[in-house]
């Protein structure tokens, strides 16, 4: 090929053999037959030979070529094209005889193919049929379709056998019944006419199960070793009880069995010489702050530092403002490092947070800037990880390493908290380099927040229902979600909200955050919010994370069919987190489609975040449910979390087997697929 064709390719990943070996095709084209045009159904793409009829060629509205054919079965197809040559309509002579595949629709005379796939046959003779079924892959930007398969054809020519190929025992193929590697790549690019197609295009012939199975089996070897290589690193064991002890005592509640338990779980880590990498998964409300304050303590005991960091501002001043509240009264020295703190005023923090005279610090990205240097930091602790990348977690480690890690660094041990569950077999996977804990209890006294969906034209009738809250002294949200996703206009709409319910709810004090407003506008209204000056709150999902003011009870969602359950469950469970009876409107607007409904309904049914990550998953597959950015899981070239998930087990099991008996094989598995762009090489 050509260097402009090469540099295309390459764009798109394409530059080894096995590049091309692993462009799967996305759809199969069946020209082992041919339907008669009378047999033709909608929708169905088929292989149809006949004889021109009829051409016409019209100018109309732009140049437009139709050419009827005819066959044996006495029916006529016709062809439509939009783009053609006059070469190409030259070809058409009536009584040419067209070999064409397309999908047909219903036009004006009958069924009609817009722009097929065609070829002008001789007069007369046999001409083969299709042996196999003809792949058709995603389509790359200036490169033809058929240079593409040309080009995978070439590279499926130079397939290795299987002693140089394949990379999984043999004993698990056998047991699985699957493929080999070659067989698996020559049946999925060139199945044989007998192929189950429908098991090909739903992606779960045996043939794409085992090539998926190799690709999570790389993925979760490669973060396994990313763990080992991380737990190669030593920390200094904190194992000092009494302060965190002093403040489980002083806490105004009793923590519940889950916090409890993982905390025991985060101390017999922490006692380690090993860093901590621990995820602790917990619903909203759970109470994962506590926890992690409590393990600040064992670091603090030390006399060492621990560091909170949270995504937003006011997720952070939050933590901040509960920490001071937790553990001043307890002589530990708590501060604060946000973008917002310049000058003077950061200049001092940094100087404490070197100096150690800063025992807990808490703040946003910017604990990860330059300048930032801690004395002894022993616990890095990041909330909210789903809005965190790998990188920024290791980037805070590293801080307290004091620099990139060589091998033998001492690192500081390593919390990770988020309020997005995932479902258990995906967590294994997805945080296979963490491990993780769950606080899957919510602390008593919590009645659940009940759920309605109302349909956008009762949107009068909640007005009222606002007026009966806070007339009981309670205090709502309404949140406003828009199909356009930019700051602006969903700003703009915000505003408008905000203005109309002020009038309609006067004398009610109605308050409006937004992701365009000032940090400082935007803190002031949360503060005054949580502090009982203000009855409603018109909010962009800017507070979905982690934003506690119990006094809430009332959730008003606007355009709740726009969300995905995760969002929903967020939004969610920002109310409920009093002793208050609480409700969660879902507004929507009809018609509803069958996966918005299905959403809506699971919110309605369930509060349970684990029930509902499962759920979300089932709706909608991981990728959206992890983001992309969180975990190393983006980007497969075969595998589909959602589809594929009931590997994971197998995976897994299979992937702890190999890192132990035969790591030179793990090596090459992970090589292959996930190749040596090294996405950890820092870790
Ligand atoms: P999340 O897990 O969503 O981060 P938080 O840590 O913000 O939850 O806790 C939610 C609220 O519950 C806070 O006001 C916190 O003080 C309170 N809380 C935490 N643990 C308990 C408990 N065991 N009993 C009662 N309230 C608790
Ligand atoms: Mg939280």
């Amino acid at each position: 090929m050509g260097p402009r064709v090469a540099e295309k390719l390459a764009a798109r990943g394409l530059t080894t053999l096995q590049d091309f070996w692993l462009q799967l095709p996305r759809q199969y084209e069946d020209r082992t037959q041919i339907t008669p045009i009378r047999l033709l159904q909608p929708g169905v793409a088929a292989q149809v030979e006949g004889r021109v009829e009829a051409v016409e060629r019209g100018f109309r509205y732009r140049p437009m070529l139709r050419v009827a054919i005819g066959d044996d079965s006495r029916s006529v197809l016709v062809l439509r094209f939009f783009h053609f040559r006059a070469a190409q309509v030259a070809q058409f002579r009536i009584g040419a005889r067209v070999r064409l595949y397309g999908t047909p629709k219903p036009g004006q005379h009958g069924l009609e193919i817009v722009h097929p796939s065609y070829r002008v046959l001789d007069e007369e003779g046999e001409v083969a049929l299709g042996e196999q079924l003809d792949p058709v892959y995603p389509a790359i930007e200036g490169i033809g379709p058929a240079t593409l398969r040309r080009l995978i054809g070439y590279a499926l020519d130079r397939l290795p056998d299987d002693a140089a190929l394949e990379l999984l025992p043999r004993e698990l193929r056998e047991r699985l019944q699957l493929p080999t590697l070659r067989e698996a790549l020559l049946t999925v690019h060139r199945p044989a006419v007998d192929a189950d197609v429908a098991a090909l295009i739903a992606g779960r012939h045996p043939a794409q199960r085992r090539l998926a199975l190799e690709e999570l089996l790389a993925h979760h070897l490669s973060l396994r070793r990313q763990r080992i290589s991380q737990q190669a690193h030593k920390s200094r064991p904190l194992k000092q009880m009494p302060l965190a002890e002093k403040l489980r005592k002083a806490l105004p509640f009793k923590l519940t069995g889950a916090q409890r338990r993982v905390f025991d779980e985060i101390r017999a880590d922490l006692a380690k010489p090993s860093p901590m990498l621990r995820l602790v998964q917990g619903d909203v409300g759970s109470g994962k702050t506590v926890v992690a304050a409590l393990a600040a303590m064992l670091a603090v005991q030390h006399g060492r530092q621990a560091a909170l960091m949270a995504p937003t501002e006011l997720l952070a001043e939050q933590h901040l403002n509960n920490l001071r509240r937790w553990l001043e009264p307890l002589g530990v020295r708590v501060a604060w490092l946000a973008g917002k703190v310049t000058g003077r005023a950061r200049k001092a923090v940094l100087e404490q947070v070197a100096n150690g005279e800063a025992q807990v610090v808490v703040g946003t990205h910017a604990l990860m800037q330059e300048g930032v240097a801690f004395r002894d930091l022993a616990l890095a602790i990041v909330d909210e990880q789903h809005r965190f990348g790998v990188h920024q977690r290791l980037a805070l480690r590293d801080k307290g390493a004091g620099g990139a890690v060589g091998d033998d660094a001492i690192v500081p041990h390593q919390l990770v908290m988020t309020a997005t569950p995932i479902p258990r077999t995906l967590a294994m996977t997805a945080y296979a380099d963490l491990d993780v804990s769950a606080i899957d209890e919510l602390p008593p006294g919590r009645t659940p927040v009940q759920t309605v969906a109302l349909s956008e034209e009762r949107r009068p009738e909640l007005v009222q229902r606002i007026r009966t809250a806070c007339a009981e002294g309670r205090q709502a949200y309404w949140v406003c979600t828009l199909i356009d996703d930019s700051d602006e206009v969903i700003a703009q709409a915000a505003q408008t909200t905000f203005e109309e319910l002020s009038q309609q709810l006067a004398p009610l004090r109605v308050g409006l955050v937004h992701g365009r407003m000032k940090a400082k506008e935007k803190q002031e209204t949360m503060r005054a919010f949580k502090d009982g000056e203000l009855d409603l709150l018109v909010a962009t999902t800017v507070i979905e994370v982690g934003v506690d003011v119990p006094n809430a009870s009332l959730m008003i969602i606007e355009n709740a069919e726009r969300l995905g359950l995760a969002q929903l469950h967020q939004l969610r469970g920002r109310v409920g987190r009093g002793s208050a009876a609480s409700s969660c409107v879902l507004l929507y607007r009809s018609p509803l489609s069958g996966l918005a409904r299905q959403r809506l309904d699971t919110m309605r049914k369930t509060h349970d975040g684990f029930v509902i990550a499962e759920k979300d998953l089932e709706l909608r597959g991981p990728g959206e449910l992890l983001g992309t950015r969180q975990t190393g899981l983006a980007g497969f070239r075969v595998a589909d979390l959602a589809r594929d998930a009931d590997l994971l087990p197998l995976v897994q099991e299979l992937g702890e087997r190999l890192l132990k008996t035969s790591p030179e094989l793990a090596e090459r598995i992970v090589s292959r697929w996930v190749g040596g762009a090294a996405r950890y090489a820092s870790a």
